[in-house]
């Protein structure tokens, strides 16, 4: 086996880790039109010596190997993990704070460890400038450049490929990744001690969908955009929290997007086959995990929620050290959350990982297709016929969408009617009262939350919402 196998099956996490560890540059990363930025390989180039292959998450991944080696324990908790400590919270740092995905907490500790002496560089990642629908993975030194990395990027990113990078420098670094990014990089932290020495840090983003890079030009032509060379930045989810998508012309006119539902349904439709058999939402390899706080029955009901809540756990020692220092520090606010707020807050993003990417992985085996190998991990709870209803519709959907013709179809349907799937996907995914969790869904998309939104888009000097 070697990582074409990978790639040819459709087990490729795109998170850049063969990139990062391959000591000829035989694999590199290159734009492809959906899947988005692609590993490519060369053969001539290659020498064999399989660090590539044995680093790479995508194909085997002994998940229990990997618990026992990162945390000494196989976790008791397999839907969130092993988690020494929960938080809900938000950077005191207004500014930082607002214009953050949720709160602003991976900016602000990553800032405040700088400006501390703790670490020499964090890898983020922007949208590149000269390449606006392309992201820039780099290593910040600066609260400018840590901030120039601010909010979530809903397209694939090759995150771990600056392992060849911190192959080279001395230092200490922390990584912010998705939890695909920590899987590979916690192997190859095994397999080459330097990264283990240097890596001081893993941030962990929870992940619940990841689309493909269709997504992205989906969503501009459905803001409006129709030629790509007007664009000058895309945001994804601009102004207060949830934020919304915003794509910013070479005018400086600003196209934004009815959001919530629209990156929600989006999101879902786009879903990339790769992470429909990916079994972590709760990045469970990271020392401190963050992502917004939804909760069991709605959008937080805090009278500052627009300026963003994150949930923040704790999964190492030097996890809760970092997150008790910027709370002594004043960098952070937290308040204590319940284990059972937080399952309840996250059930329809765990249950996609927990439940119906088993389904989704032996419907593929079923078809004869490819699928990652896990070492023996199994379902956190009893797979149900719905779960299976679940991933054939993911299946079919996602390969629809790939489309172009039938994706441009879709186009100028109302979002009101393709927030209709995530219901669906919803009802597949949870039983009973974990179905309180659509109550949040409704919220988003009632009359009260609309006003916020808009009220929240008239900061923007020049816009146009485009109704959908
Ligand atoms: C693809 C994706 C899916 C997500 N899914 C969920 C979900 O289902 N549920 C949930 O609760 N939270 C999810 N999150 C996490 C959430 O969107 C926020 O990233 C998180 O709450 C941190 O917010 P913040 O304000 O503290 O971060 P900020 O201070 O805004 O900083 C964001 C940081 O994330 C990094 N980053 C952004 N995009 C990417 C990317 N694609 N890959 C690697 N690093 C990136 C940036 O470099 C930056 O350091 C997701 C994030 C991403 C990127
Ligand atoms: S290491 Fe990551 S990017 Fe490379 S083949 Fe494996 S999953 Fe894909
Ligand atoms: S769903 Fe899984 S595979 Fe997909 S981006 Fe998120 S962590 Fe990676």
């Amino acid at each position: 086996m070697d990582i074409e196998h990978v790639l040819e099956n459709g087990n490729c996490h795109q998170c850049g880790t063969c990139v990062g560890v391959c000591p000829t540059d035989a694999i590199s990363i290159a734009q492809h039109p959906q899947k988005g930025m692609y590993p490519v390989f060369e053969r001539e180039s290659c020498t064999d010596c399989d660090l590539c292959y044995v680093t790479c998450p995508g194909e085997e991944f002994d998940w229990n190997g990997l618990q026992k080696d990162t945390f000494g324990l196989v976790p008791v908790d397999k839907d969130l993990g092993h988690v020494r400590e929960f938080w809900s919270g938000y950077t005191e740092w207004l500014d930082i704070r607002q214009k953050g995905a949720s709160g602003g907490i991976v900016s602000a500790l990553l800032i405040a460890m700088l400006e501390k002496g703790q670490i020499d560089g964090a890898v983020v990642v922007k949208m590149d400038e000269e390449h606006p629908l392309q992201p820039k993975v780099y290593i910040a030194r600066t609260r400018e450049e840590v901030l120039a990395a601010q909010q979530s990027k809903y397209l694939p990113v090759p995150t771990a490929m600056i392992l060849k990078q911190i192959l080279k420098e001395e230092g200490r670094f922390a990584v912010v990744g998705l939890p695909c990014h920590l899987h590979g990089i916690r192997l190859a932290q095994q397999k080459m001690p330097r990264l283990k020495k240097r890596i001081v840090l893993l941030v962990g983003l929870i992940c619940g969908f990841h689309p493909s890079f269709t997504n992205t030009t989906y969503l501009i032509r459905r803001a409006g955009v129709k030629n790509l060379d007007e664009i000058k930045e895309i945001r994804y989810r601009d102004q207060a929290w949830p934020g919304g998508f915003n794509v910013i012309k070479k005018d400086g006119s600003n196209n934004i997007l009815h959001p919530v539902q629209e990156f929600f349904w989006a999101h879902a439709v786009f879903e990339r086959e790769r992470c429909a058999t990916c079994t972590d939402a709760m990045a469970e390899f990271a020392d401190i995990v963050c992502g917004d706080e939804w909760r069991g029955g709605g959008v937080p009901e805090r009278p500052d929620f627009k300026d963003g809540w994150s949930y923040i756990l704790t999964r190492t020692e030097v996890g809760s050290k970092v997150v008790d220092e910027m709370v002594r520090d004043g960098v952070l606010n937290v308040e204590p959350a319940a284990r059972n707020m937080v399952k309840r807050g996250m059930l329809p993003t765990v249950n996609l990982k927990k439940k119906n990417a088993y389904a989704y992985i032996r419907i593929r085996k079923f078809l004869g297709l490819a699928v990652p190998e896990y070492h023996g991990l199994e379902p956190a709870k009893p797979l149900k016929f719905k779960n299976y209803v679940g991933a054939a519709i993911i299946m079919l959907v996602s390969t629809l969408f790939e489309n172009n013709f039938i994706n441009r179809l879709f186009l100028h349907v109302p979002t009101k009617f393709m927030s209709q799937y995530l219901r669906i996907m919803y009802k597949c995914l949870c039983d009973g009262d974990e179905l309180e969790n659509l109550k949040g869904q409704e919220y988003c998309e009632s009359p009260e939350m609309q006003t916020v939104i808009r009220d929240n888009h008239k900061l923007i000097t020049s816009f146009e919402v485009v109704e959908n």
